[in-house]
């Protein structure tokens, strides 16, 4: 297999934060006087978790999940598994999944489906970037950032194959 060629730019680290900004003031608007549990799905999520809560106006508490998908680095297979589960309770809380990237909608769909099962009082997503045109299932995202097209993304969280999750912009591999 041939080496992948060097990334090629597509949102700035200031598009970016205007965006994060952006998400950040509809949320604590929405959450004014509640004290929701971010969720958010590792590893791609990281980075915006950080920029995004140091942006809330309103308290938050913070948890991790890792679920990993079974395929090859570009394509999720469909079969998802919990690999860290939530240390945290979700029964009668107001729960916010922060997910970076929707793409067939499957990882989040199945994490969805499981924390419905443990009753929290609200569940809502939170999406950076969405690949609409990739989704098997529908997913209601309530906050959703940037639209981008069917391209593999690096940057901001996003990796390659480990690589390039540093990068403060966002980037599109070449194939
Ligand atoms: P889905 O289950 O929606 O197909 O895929 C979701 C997961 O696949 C994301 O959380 C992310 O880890 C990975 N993913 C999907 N599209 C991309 C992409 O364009 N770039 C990177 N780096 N990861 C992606």
């Amino acid at each position: 297999m041939a080496a992948p060629r060097q990334p090629e730019l597509l949102l700035t680290k200031e598009e970016i934060g205007r965006e994060v900004n952006r998400l950040a003031q509809e949320i604590s608007r929405d959450y004014r006087g509640k004290h929701p549990l971010l969720l958010g799905i590792l590893k791609g999520s990281f980075v915006f978790m950080a920029d995004l809560i140091r942006l809330l106006e309103i308290p938050v508490a913070v948890d991790f999940v890792s679920l990993s998908s079974y395929g090859s680095a570009r394509v999720t297979s469909g079969e998802v598994k919990v690999v860290q589960g939530l240390r945290s309770p979700v029964k009668g809380r107001d729960i916010l999944v922060i997910e970076d990237i929707v793409d067939t909608g499957l990882t989040v769909g199945y994490f969805l489906d499981y924390l419905k099962k443990r009753k929290p009082s609200s569940l809502k997503l939170c999406a950076l970037f969405d690949k609409p045109s990739r989704r098997k299932i529908p997913i209601p995202i309530d906050y959703r950032g940037f639209t981008i097209p069917n391209r593999f993304v690096v940057g901001y969280g996003l990796d390659y194959n480990e690589r390039f999750r540093h990068l403060p912009d966002l980037y599109v591999m070449e194939d």
